[in-house]
Formats: structure tokens, sequence, C-alpha cells
């Protein structure tokens, strides 16, 4: 059997003496793959053996094994190799694509998000971390881990000037709840912008490093895994 699909390269491990093992996210979920001769000198496909390669792949099965047969490049992103807070947001891209739990048969939302991001961080000088930030709010929607951004998680009341966060229901809740741990209106506020809703004004200079601490808790707390690039990602800024 043979098909066509799009799919963007979120793991590459080498495998036997010139292969790669790939992890690719298609919009039908995540599928592994393998690429062959790809670590050869002059191997025609190498391209798309590497980590964010956004390509149409042909493939074929075979005794349930995936093996890569072609590609046709869309983008490499090549930018995001110029700035090393980009590479880190856009590792974290493809960390979170990996770890997260994605529905095994639709994953197109959480693709076209991570596409959007990576081409952000790769052509535009948007903020990184606001571009991030916005692709794990995406993907934990996708995955049943919607952050709730809607005032207090517990009574419904706006939330006053110390909030808290609630790393077991994903929801903000007030000062008279105080249910979780501390955090700042200001967190709230960016976390509602990067979800295209509508925030106060507020001094957002730390709050871009904040929500991605939140974030990672949130992640580390929903999965268990770690998110190594994202912690590394938090230590640069
Ligand atoms: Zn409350």
């Amino acid at each position: 059997m043979e098909w066509k699909t799009d799919a963007l390269v979120i793991r590459a491990v080498d495998y036997k003496e010139s292969d790669r093992l790939l992890t690719l996210l298609t919009p039908e979920g995540k599928i592994t793959a393998g690429i062959r001769g790809v670590r050869k000198p002059k191997a025609k496909l190498s391209f798309a053996a590497q980590p964010f390669c956004f390509a149409e792949y042909t493939l074929t099965q075979k005794a349930e094994r995936n093996t890569v047969l072609s590609a046709y490049l869309y983008d490499s992103f090549y930018g995001i190799r110029t700035d090393v807070v980009k590479y880190y947001a856009a590792c974290a891209v493809a960390e979170i694509c990996d770890l997260l739990f994605i529905d095994q048969t639709d994953a197109r939302a959480v693709l076209v998000a991570a596409v959007e991001c990576l081409k952000g961080l790769a052509m535009t000088e948007q903020d990184g971390v606001e571009l991030l930030v916005t692709f794990a709010i995406v993907a934990l929607q996708e995955s049943g881990y919607a952050l709730d951004l809607e005032g207090c998680g517990v009574c419904g009341s706006e939330l006053g000037g110390e909030p808290y966060f609630d790393l077991s229901l994903g929801c903000f809740t007030c000062g008279n709840c105080a249910q979780g741990v501390r955090a700042k209106k200001e967190t709230y506020e960016f976390l509602r912008k990067c979800s295209g809703l509508t925030y106060e004004e507020v001094d957002f200079s730390e709050s871009g490093k904040r929500a991605l601490r939140l974030v990672r808790s949130y992640l580390i707390e929903k999965t268990e895994e770690e998110y190594p690039c994202l912690g590394e990602l938090i230590r640069l800024l």
C-alpha cells in the first residue's frame, strides 16, 4: 500500500547504518516511519529526515512498518536556526507534539497550529514566547486538557489581583476560592491574549516566562513527562 500525506517531522532518530526513524505529525495523528540511506553523503532525501521538515510524504506500509519513499518539501523553517530562543521554542513545539496525547484520528488542528507557530518563528519578528504559548493552548485544547480562562474556575467570578492556578483542573481561581498555587493576574491576561480572547492591557514584561512555566507545570501534571526543551527555553529567558 502506498499513500501520500502532509506531515511535520517532530522527531528523528538515527537507526541502522544510514537510516533514520521519524515521528511524523500528520492530519490523521502521529505515525512512525523509517527513511532509508538518508545519512549517506549526497542522499537525495536527507532534507526529509530533519526535524521540523514540513512536506508531503509518500509512504509505503509493509508488515505494519511505514517507510518513506519520497517527499515534496513545503518548508524547513530555516530561520529558526538563526536565534537560540527561536530554536528552543521550535524544539518545544516538536516536544509538545511528541509527548502530549493527540487524538490519533484527527490531529489537523494541532498540525496547522504547529506549522503556523514554526512559520512565525522562522519568518517574522513576532515574539517567540507568545507564538509558542499560542500553539500550546491549541495543543492542550485538542488533547482534552483545555485551559479554562473564563474567570474563576470554581465560583465563576472575575479574577482580582491575586489569583491562583489549579494544576489538576487547568483553571485559575479567585482569591476567595484560593484553590491551587499562587499565580499572577498578568499571566492570566497574557494567556487570554494568546488565546485570542479579550484581555486587559497590563505589564506583560515577565508574563511570557511565567506563562511558559505555568504551561510546563500543567503539561507535566497531565502527562507525567518532563519537557526538557521547554525547561531549557525557560532558563534562557
Ligand atoms: Zn472563585
